[in-house]
């Protein structure tokens, strides 16, 4: 690779009117949003956010409990050396002692299972031997350690997941355990895609001429419902201003939309300007990213736009995408998906490996650039190398990408081994 292939700016416009990518994450994540709130089987809620607090509905561990396979004994009774105990039978996990240790007494737990009343200890089973009514403990111990006491990991009434958590392997576990079988949450967000072009035909067309496949309906709606969204594909539409105001105006009935292409300064790029016309809010209009300059974020306040049913109270928002391919790839990872996120009841989640380089890199231009980048691990650290860019419809680069190296605004050349962010994909 050239040293001039890690940069950018060079004879380029001016873009010092234009947001940073900061300034856009800001304008972003101090949206309003309001985001539905359903009752869902906790089986079904595998991914979405909690909408309630959830408390511990008793004690846990609800009884002193054994830690390990072993004795239940007193711990008076083996914490001077080496002890022989009278056996008292046994106690399994979700048994009972048949009846309370006596001093002098040893008897056979499990793991799980509560302490009986009179024991305070337990002596694991690779500290003793039993013969017949006997067992002998090899040498002094306190057993107490391998109790846990009852609330000792969570008291009865304490939060132990709060609201706007995601609810994943983990955290379904914590609700299984206090019996949270039904749980309020936060419904999965209703995107809405939508692509402009007249050059555009369906992926199962053949183009002619100077026509291209809609790749970006597609990759669209599969970073979507990888964000947990329910993706509503509303397909091509041409480059008339009537035909994409319709289009718009089903799509601004979803929580959120997605339209790629005509966002930029060519004779066809209505969109910027039929959504002002439409009265949407547009709070972001061209950014200083590389690639992915003509994005455009919109809030659809007016009534006409509010999201109808399910009690949602919130605006609509909308994405412009720009039509290359890889420049709608990195703004909706990187700046839509924070609001989606939000939409989803939860908080955005930041996802950067933290890498050496493994090629040195010219300086950066004036606008913060995410390069499709490859990762590996070598004794466990991270090493990016960019991946030759060939500009942003390079859409076949992306597909071998592991993740997008970020270059800050106009900064200066890196050399091998510098330590720079990707950001996972
Ligand atoms: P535009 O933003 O409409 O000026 O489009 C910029 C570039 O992206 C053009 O080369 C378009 O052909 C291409 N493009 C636009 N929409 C799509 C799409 N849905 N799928 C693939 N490429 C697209
Ligand atoms: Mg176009």
């Amino acid at each position: 690779m050239s040293a001039a292939e890690g940069s950018t700016g060079a004879g380029e416009p001016d873009v010092s009117a234009l947001l940073s990518v900061a300034e856009a994450i800001a304008v972003l994540d101090g949206v309003e949003v309001v985001p539905r709130v359903v009752e869902a089987r906790l089986r079904e809620a595998r991914g979405l956010c909690l909408a309630e607090d959830l408390a511990a509905d008793r004690d846990y561990p609800p009884f002193d409990k054994s830690l390990m396979d072993g004795y239940a004994v007193r711990a008076a009774d083996v914490a001077n050396g080496a002890a022989t105990l009278r056996w008292a039978g046994e106690v399994a996990a979700g048994g009972q002692a048949a009846r309370p240790l006596a001093a002098g007494e040893a008897m056979a737990i499990m793991t799980g299972a509560p302490i009986p009343a009179g024991a305070d200890g337990v002596v694991p089973v690779e500290e003793t031997a039993r013969e017949g009514d006997a067992v002998r403990i090899a040498r002094g111990l306190d057993p107490r350690r391998f109790v846990a006491r009852r609330g000792a990991d969570i008291a009865a009434g304490t939060v132990v997941l709060r609201r706007g958590t995601r609810l994943e392997a983990a955290q379904l576990a914590v609700a299984a355990t206090v019996g949270a079988h039904h749980v309020r949450v936060h419904p999965r967000v209703r995107a809405a895609v939508l692509s402009t072009g007249d050059e555009l035909v369906e992926i199962d067309q053949t183009p002619t001429g100077s026509q291209i496949r809609n790749s970006n309906g597609l990759m669209t709606a599969a970073l979507l419902e990888r964000m947990g969204c329910e993706v509503a594909q509303l397909g091509i539409v041409a480059d008339r201003k009537e035909a994409i105001r319709a289009a718009i105006e089903e799509g601004l009935r979803h929580d959120v939309l997605f339209v790629s292409g005509g966002m930029s300064m060519g004779a066809y790029d209505y969109v910027p300007q039929l959504l002002r016309e439409m009265r949407l809010d547009l709070r972001i209009t061209k950014l200083r990213i590389k690639p992915g300059k003509p994005f455009v974020f919109g809030v659809g306040e007016g009534s006409g736009f509010r999201v109808q049913g399910s009690g949602n109270a919130g605006s609509s928002y909308v994405f412009g995408l720009p039509g290359n391919p890889v420049s709608g790839f990195v703004c909706t990872v990187r700046l839509a998906a924070r609001l989606i996120e939000r939409l989803a009841g939860g908080v955005p989640r930041e996802r950067w490996v933290m890498a050496r380089l493994g090629v040195g890199l010219a300086a950066n231009g004036a606008r913060e650039f995410y390069q499709p980048a490859a990762l590996v691990w070598e004794g466990g650290v991270a090493v990016a190398t960019p991946l030759a860019w060939k500009g942003s419809a390079d859409l076949f680069t992306l597909a071998r990408a592991d993740g997008l190296l970020v270059r800050g605004e106009n900064e200066g050349a890196l050399g091998v081994g510098a330590v720079v962010r990707v950001l996972a994909i």
